[in-house]
């Protein structure tokens, strides 16, 4: 038991809402196996750095501009300092918009020569899924921290690789699991931890959506895969902060194609369950061609949800005993801070490079699962 953890961590949840229920305040917070719950904690209690780190976003595409460029803005120890990106338009609007310098902006081409670059202190690679690989070897190189996009990579060799390159720079890696900075998701890990409904016996994950066509996320060479590579990937993290615990073997069936058209390459969905020790279960499901978004836990004494579960805001979680009542956080802005906060700390990011790998050591074994209809043992993670 970490007792200096239960009052930073009271103070965390204080912090960050006003209205949450009295029994959420109570609690001593074991310690995790996978370190889920004390992930926002040192966000919240570090002392100001003198000054603010650099960051650069490598791909200019949907996630960089709604999502981690506006939530620069908001971060106390981290800001937007230089850009990557192949299309000379955006160069020039982004230049204008957050006030980049020119010295700041690379394409992919002179991406290396970032080494020489002091306002550059982390890469954030915001490419599709299989270029991840070679822009966080190329970052690392060159000496940056950096944070890679979810899935870490298309194959469990790249992921090791990535690890290695950074390993041998010196240099952190983390991946953009920003959940893990989220409090409803934190509640679920905790709610399982303390045992408040007993223990949990069935996880149920659904994430999907209906993906437009003609995106690279329906190019197997890109994404590596479909929406079990991409959404489905948030069912496997829920699944494991929720039990505290990585699966031991996993089954799995690939649903049907009803649109052979988008989905040429990649599956349309999938299901599958994971065994835990001790006999509990997880089903979970992945679609691109249907909107779900849940995250269940049904334990001895009652249940826990988050439905939705896994957005950038509006999640929404409900217990046995009623509605949960928690802060909306900008989940972007504190991952990136924490990932700062290790940098400046020299510690390892609670969402490391090992924890993309586990995953894509798990996506991989749920495909082998549904390709041959075989049970597969999870006992390399
Ligand atoms: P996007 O299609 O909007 O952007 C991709 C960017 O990569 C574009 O700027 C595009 O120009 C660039 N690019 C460079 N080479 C390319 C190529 N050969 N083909 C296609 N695009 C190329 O995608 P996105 O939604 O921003 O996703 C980028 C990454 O971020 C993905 O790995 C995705 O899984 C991840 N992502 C994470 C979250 C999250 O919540 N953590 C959310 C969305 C996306």
């Amino acid at each position: 038991m970490n007792f200096a953890g239960i009052s930073t961590r009271r103070k965390f949840i204080q912090r960050l809402s006003g209205s949450i229920g009295s029994s959420f305040l109570t609690f001593s917070i074991p310690a995790f196996s996978n370190g889920f719950a004390f992930a926002a904690e040192e966000t919240a209690v570090t002392q100001e750095p003198a000054r603010k780190l650099g960051i650069a976003l490598v791909g200019l595409g949907k996630y960089s501009t709604e999502q981690l460029a506006p939530a620069l803005q908001e971060t106390q120890r981290c800001k937007l300092a230089g850009i990557v990106t192949g299309s000379p338009d955006k160069a020039e609007k982004w230049k204008d918009k957050y006030n980049i310098p020119a010295k700041n902006v690379y394409n992919y081409q002179n991406f290396d020569s970032i080494k020489d670059n002091p306002d550059i202190d982390i890469v954030y690679v915001v490419l599709p899924n299989s270029m991840h690989a070679e822009y966080t070897i190329r970052a690392a190189k060159a000496g940056k921290h950096v944070i890679c996009e979810k899935p870490m990579a298309v194959s469990v060799k790249e992921c090791e690789d990535m690890i290695k390159a950074c390993k041998d720079a010196n240099r952190l890696l983390s991946i953009g699991y920003r959940l893990h900075f989220e409090p409803y998701n934190l509640s679920m890990a905790e709610l399982s931890a303390r045992k408040t409904y007993g223990a949990v016996k069935v996880i149920t994950a659904k994430d999907g959506m209906d993906i437009e066509p003609n995106v690279w996320r329906l190019n197997k060479k890109l994404a590596g895969g479909g929406p079990l590579m991409d959404v489905g990937i948030y069912c496997v993290q829920g699944v494991i902060y929720t039990m505290g615990a990585n699966p031991i073997a996993v089954t799995a069936k690939e649903g049907p194609k009803t649109d052979m058209k988008r989905f040429k390459e990649v599956e349309q969905s999938l299901t599958w369950q994971f065994e835990f020790p001790g006999g509990a279960i997880a089903n979970c499901e992945t679609s691109y061609s249907q909107e779900m978004n849940l995250l269940r836990a049904d334990a001895d004494r009652g249940w826990f949800q988050l439905e939705p579960a896994y957005g950038y805001k509006d999640i929404k979680g409900e217990t046995s005993q009623g509605k949960m009542n928690l802060a909306e956080v900008n989940q972007q802005a504190m991952q990136m801070d924490d990932f700062a906060n290790c940098v400046l700390q020299k510690k390892k990011s609670k969402v490391p490079g090992e924890m993309g790998l586990r995953d894509v050591k798990i996506l991989t074994a749920i495909y082998e699962a549904a390709r041959t209809g075989k049970k597969v043992q999870l006992t390399n993670l």
